[in-house]
């Protein structure tokens, strides 16, 4: 037989079947069979049982109500599904089984509890619906409140879309699962609404007759994805969907795409190596004071724009505050009164807010007109202008600040102790707690009443949950008790006793501490919803204020580490005069870094082919090219003497020894993937960095593959796009002399003795040799084996130059220009090729077992053969 609760428990989890079910049970938040199995691993927790009917026990893991936020933030970080279900009825009130029902499912994308989210990133989630070769997308962030943006994109477009948002969760229908498998986050699946219900859903939440005026009327699969989106939330995130005010259509053709491994490879965010989130772009130009801020420039960063006025106008506010820096200095004096608006906003709306951020959010709209005044003289400023003119919004803000002023206190409790309303703000509110107080003064004024009356001096008032008040009389003075007193509960020493009077105060106090309670959240409550009618305005206030602290950050970036304002325009040159990569240059001693030139352009530089040793600093050019110019595109200064950027619709990046191990493909694979993925849908207009492109195979595969590329990539007409090539195939030098929009640079090394100085100066010219063991001179390896690899190397070279090339013929017809240097890596590529060649061309089903051992052995002795020849080089 199981029990009530045990049924009501299986009834409720059967409809939450894919979520952890936390049932309230008293003070407990418990979970059973498989979730508390999973609870209790996560969370480190004892796993305990429960009889659940005769001798029929379960698992059970259980988590104290008060300790939830944290436990719960852990369990949804992992990826875990959270529904909450509290008790409804009142346990005082009701005899037997208590009503229970779930309040909230929780997921990574839905979850408003601070403990998880970090202030400087967004917390998104995503829903995607696709149809052909066409996608939706919708996205939210419901921490922030505000707002789902919406874009309809082809499908192949959809990986970097992706990638940009980082999600924290992504709703698909079922049948996409898998074709979005690579995203960050959770995937979460849910059906799709129809296009009609989902404009339906779209139009009842915006309480509009129309989408027309929102630029996604025409769009059906973004009105889709956004239907999608709103589905979901009703389910799980009811409680965030009111602070939804906007919908705002965005094309991703309007910004600069940068691919997943772009990111990653330019260190946008983090440092590739290390995961270093203090080691990259942001990071250097993060000087932002207010989180809203900081997730501004964040989305800068991550989607560069494409229209040079637009830059210009971003660019012009950053000036303003250059020209005279005491600017900066005031608007972020004054930023730092102010709060993170928009998580405060997100927060009212799902009625999780604590009176002192509302304290906080009060002090914040009092300093906003006090951040205005600092942009009275900016009228000539487009950007600036713009956002403080919306005169609207501040006097709306100043209600808000008016009736927060009004109505809560400095220093406010907890809702419902009567210590969080503003005396005077509500007439009723006062009376209880005068009320309240006065019983609770009488009581304390009883003790002393009673003492004098029965001459017992040691008599004490008391209280506790179980008996409510009581009076206290020591057993030595059990005679003197007068006879009204009524006996409740004995103790060792003493006895507790209650009068009719007593009783009666009692019942006021706890009366009106309920009442009080009570009260007091509905106020606050009523508090919250007037504010909430402008969270629209509000969320507005916090736009402005994230742009101005944006601007003010990049300002104070370009005067403390030196930047120039760059000319971006529509032409085809990238020019750059002494310009250094933002990030290394902050990593060295302070004046070390050398700055560079560079100059592309679709006319003559179009190809630069870059040799030079390990360690020179090719990648760190190649990346500070690309980094310039995407700084420049977000309205940064940048690192240079000066800059001109025509502007470039994509950054492509592929550089090279880039192991993809965790999806099992081989750093050859990952490299021709990335490379496909570039020469099909680079524009003339992309932007181009490929640093070692072909090093994952054998010498004469990479050199062809890497040849093959830089032809290509000049000669084809939807392409011929600016492009950075760095390389240890020194044939590729040659190409500069066929194709004319090919040049060759190097980075110039000064030799003495036997010591070689990397200068880091980017030069015209090809790369003599290759310091392969200078630098492992520089990095420490042994004296000895130094002094032997001097050795091998000049037997090598004089080898090199007797070695025929008769006897491996296939390959020496392959490559027209191998050079010396080259010919020790490509003699040890020769003869496992031999084997392999043979070792493809077997049809193994068809071998008896006794053939494939005779072709083993055969196989064995030949690549016995090959090693043996390679040793005697
Ligand atoms: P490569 O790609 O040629 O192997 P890197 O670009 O990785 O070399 O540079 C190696 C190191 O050299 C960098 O980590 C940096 O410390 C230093 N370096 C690179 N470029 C410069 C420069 N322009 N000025 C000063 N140091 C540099």
């Amino acid at each position: 037989m199981t029990t009530p609760v045990r049924s009501q428990y299986l009834r409720i989890k059967k409809q939450h079947s894919d979520a952890i079910l936390l049932f309230r049970l008293g003070d407990f938040y418990e979970t059973f069979d498989d979730d508390a199995r999973v609870v209790s691993s996560e969370l480190d927790i004892v796993l305990t049982s429960r009889e659940i009917g005769k001798g029929e026990k379960v698992p059970l893991a259980g988590i104290p109500y008060h300790a939830l936020d944290g436990y719960l933030s852990r369990l949804v970080k992992k990826g875990h599904k959270v529904a909450i279900c509290e008790q409804i009825t009142d346990p005082k009130n009701s005899k037997g089984l208590l009503e229970r029902e779930v309040v909230r499912v929780v997921t990574p994308g839905t979850i408003i509890e601070p403990l998880l989210l970090q202030d400087d990133a967004n917390n998104f989630l995503v829903a995607v619906v696709a149809e052909g070769d066409v996608a939706g997308l919708a996205y939210t962030d419901v921490t922030t409140g505000g707002q789902i943006a919406v874009t309809q994109l082809p499908f192949n477009a959809l990986a970097p879309e992706l990638d940009r948002l980082q999600p924290a969760e992504t709703v698909v229908p079922t049948v996409l699962k898998s074709a979005i498998l690579g995203t960050t986050g959770t995937i979460t699946t849910c059906d799709a609404p129809t296009l009609e219900m989902s404009r339906q859903a779209l139009l009842n939440l915006l309480e509009v007759s129309s989408l027309e005026g929102y630029g996604c009327n025409h769009l059906p699969l973004a009105i889709r994805s956004a239907g999608l989106l709103r589905r979901y939330l009703e389910e799980n995130g009811r409680e965030t969907l009111n602070s939804i005010v906007q919908l705002r259509t965005y094309s991703t053709e309007h910004y600069m795409t940068l691919d997943s491994q772009t990111r990653r490879n330019l260190e946008l965010f983090q440092n590739g190596r290390w995961n270093d989130p203090a080691i990259s772009l942001f990071a250097i130009l993060n000087l932002t004071t207010t989180p809203m801020g900081a997730r501004l420039l964040r989305e800068w960063i991550g989607q560069p724009l494409l229209n040079p006025e637009s830059i210009h106008k971003r660019m012009d506010a950053v000036s303003w505050f250059c020209a005279k820096f005491h600017r900066v200095k005031n608007v972020r004096n004054k930023l730092r009164l102010i709060a993170d608006l928009e998580r405060i906003v997100g927060r009212i709306e799902a009625r999780k807010i604590s009176p002192r951020e509302l304290i906080a959010l009060s002090q914040s709209l009092e300093a906003l007109p006090n951040l205005l005044q600092e942009f009275n003289e900016s009228d000539d400023v487009i950007e600036l202008n713009q956002l403080i003119s919306q005169k609207v919004i501040w006097g709306e803000c100043d209600e808000v600040a008016l009736l927060l002023r009004a109505s809560l206190k400095d220093e406010p409790g907890q809702v419902g102790e009567g210590t969080v309303i503003k005396e005077g703000y509500s007439p009723e509110l006062d009376d209880v707690r005068e009320a309240s107080r006065n019983a609770k003064g009488y009581i304390a004024r009883l003790e002393e009443k009673e003492r004098d009356r029965t001459g017992i001096r040691n008599l004490k008032v008391g209280y506790n949950r179980v008996f409510g008040y009581y009076i206290e009389i020591t057993k030595s003075n059990l005679t003197q008790v007068p006879e009204e007193y009524q006996r409740r509960q004995s103790l060792t020493g003493s006895e507790r006793f209650v009068t009719q009077e007593l009783k009666e105060f009692e019942e006021l106090v706890l009366n009106a501490k309920e009442h009080l309670e009570e009260l007091e959240h509905k106020l606050y409550y009523q508090i919250c919803e007037q504010i909430g009618v402008r969270r629209k305005e509000l969320l507005e206030a916090a736009a402005i204020v994230a742009h101005i602290d944006v601007y003010a950050s990049l300002a104070d970036a370009s005067d403390r580490y030196g930047y120039v304002r760059p000319d971006v325009n529509d032409g085809d040159a990238i020019q750059i005069v002494d310009g250094r990569h933002p990030v290394v240059e902050r990593l060295i001693p302070t004046g070390r870094f050398v700055s560079n030139n560079a100059h592309l352009s679709l006319t003559d530089e179009q190809l630069i082919v870059l040799t030079g040793p390990n360690m020179s600093g090719k990648s760190t050019y190649l990346r500070q090219t690309a980094l310039i110019v995407l700084m420049a595109q977000i309205g940064s200064f940048v690192p240079a003497k000066e800059a001109n950027i025509g502007v470039v619709d994509r950054i492509f990046t592929r550089v090279g020894l880039q192991d993809d191990l965790s999806a099992g493909q081989s750093t050859f694979m990952v490299e021709m993937v990335e490379a496909a993925g570039i020469i099909n849908n680079a524009t003339k207009r992309s932007l181009v960095i490929l640093d070692e492109i072909g090093r994952g195979t054998s010498t004469y595969d990479g050199l062809a593959i890497a040849q093959a590329v830089a032809e290509y990539i000049h000669n084809h007409p939807r392409m011929g796009c600016r492009t950075l090539f760095a390389t240890h195939y020194h044939e590729l030098t040659k190409l500069a002399d066929t194709f004319p929009r090919i040049r060759n640079y190097t980075v110039s090394v000064a030799e003495e003795d036997d010591n070689v100085i990397f200068l880091h100066r980017i030069v015209p010219g090809m790369a003599a040799r290759s310091y392969g063991v200078h630098v492992a001179q520089l990095a420490g390896l042994p004296k000895a084996i130094i002094k032997r690899a001097w050795e091998v190397l000049s037997q090598l070279e004089q080898g090199s130059i007797n070695a025929s090339f008769s006897e491996q013929p296939s390959l020496a017809t392959h490559s027209a220009s191998n050079n010396e240097t080259q010919l020790p890596l490509i003699t040890s590529t020769i003869q496992p090729h031999k084997v392999i060649d043979e070792l493809l061309s077997l049809d193994v089903t068809s071998m008896t077992p006794i053939e494939a051992l005779n072709t083993l052995h055969a196989l064995q002795l030949s690549a016995e053969d090959s090693a043996s020849s390679i040793d005697r080089l």
